[in-house]
């Protein structure tokens, strides 16, 4: 399989392309990634020279190189978006423009091409906050802050082109991934190294927010699954049942850096910060997938790297 990954410099995109050249010698790659400050070719060592991979700097928003690259490959797995609530909260932009435009330029490309799988790389986010049960695939999208209405514009947008068009899309909405490689302005990164650094973390509102954690290899395992396997037309979420309130994950990165819980500094909280997410995962489970890290197996590994 010739596989489009766009915003492949980034976190999860980056982690995925280690992960297929890794598990399949037939696969080829083509990374499409603008580099803004969240994508790094850093991310992409040790597959640079990879005959398989091919790495184009560009934008998705690009109709003439998304074109162009679309006509080569059998699939798209679209991984690229601004990717950071905080900052959608400070300007809504750029999200419009490269998490709906970008994915309707892709899609756009797709129709004209021969495509057989278009994965939409899409978040929990999309439902809102969940206080009691979980979210199934089919429960109505309730974005609350600009980041997750761009997405869940995105998941409507393709699912549109699925109905209208005919192409061959799969959504999958995955709950917050750590693991290595993710920029340092999230959570789990930016704790590990304040900790280690005896820097405050932190912690918004009184800590009790509630998210479930999915180690990334894990996720990128689930994604190459639905790719292959899912079903067109169909969304899939993708969670581990692992639900941590924003404090437990600071104590337990203090614990695994082995840093004082006088580091811990309570802030104003995020504005219409989301309560909890929590993900139903049924139809991800029958496709044959179960995460293979628990939250501290992952945390470990991610420590890990971090410090090094
Ligand atoms: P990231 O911010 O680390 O990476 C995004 C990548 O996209 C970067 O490399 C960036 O350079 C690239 N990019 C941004 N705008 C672009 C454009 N216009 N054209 C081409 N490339 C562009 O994000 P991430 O955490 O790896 O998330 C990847 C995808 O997964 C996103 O779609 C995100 O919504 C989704 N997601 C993330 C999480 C999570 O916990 N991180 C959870 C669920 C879903």
């Amino acid at each position: 399989m010739r596989i489009l990954v766009t915003g492949g410099a980034g976190f999860i995109g980056s982690n995925f392309i280690h992960y297929v050249l890794d598990a399949y010698e037939d696969c080829e790659v083509v990374t499409l990634d603008a580099l803004t400050y969240a994508g790094s070719r850093d991310n992409l060592k040790g597959v640079l020279d990879d005959p398989r991979h091919e790495f184009v700097e560009g934008d998705i928003r690009d109709q003439e190189l998304v074109t162009n690259l679309v006509a080569d490959v059998d699939a798209i797995v679209n991984f690229a978006a601004e990717s950071h609530v905080d900052r959608s909260i400070e300007g809504a932009k750029p999200f419009v423009s490269t998490n709906v435009q970008g994915t309707q330029t892709l899609l756009d490309a797709a129709i004209d091409a021969d495509i057989e799988r278009f994965l939409q790389i899409s978040t929990d986010e999309v439902y809102g906050q969940v206080l009691d049960g979980k979210f199934g695939e089919d429960d109505l999208l309730n974005p609350r802050n600009p980041y997750s209405a761009t997405k869940a514009g995105a998941d409507h947008l393709a699912q549109s082109y699925y109905t209208t068009h005919g192409l061959p899309v799969l959504i999958t909405r995955t709950c917050n991934n750590f693991g290595p490689r993710q920029h340092p302005e999230k959570l789990i990164p930016k704790f590990i190294r304040n900790a280690a650094a005896g820097e405050a973390l932190p912690v918004y509102g009184d800590g009790s927010n509630v998210r479930e954690w999915i180690y990334v290899e894990d996720n990128c395992r689930a994604l190459d699954l639905v790719l292959r396997e899912g079903e067109v037309g169909e969304v899939y979420n993708i969670g581990s049942h692992a639900e941590k309130t924003n404090l437990e994950v600071t104590e337990a990165i203090l614990d695994a850096v082995g840093a004082s819980e006088d580091l811990v500094e309570f802030v104003d909280d995020r504005a219409g910060h989301d309560q909890r997410y929590a993900l139903e995962v049924e139809k991800i489970v029958e496709l044959g997938w179960e995460p293979e890290y628990s939250f501290e197996e992952g945390l470990e590994q991610t420590v890990e790297y971090y410090l090094n």
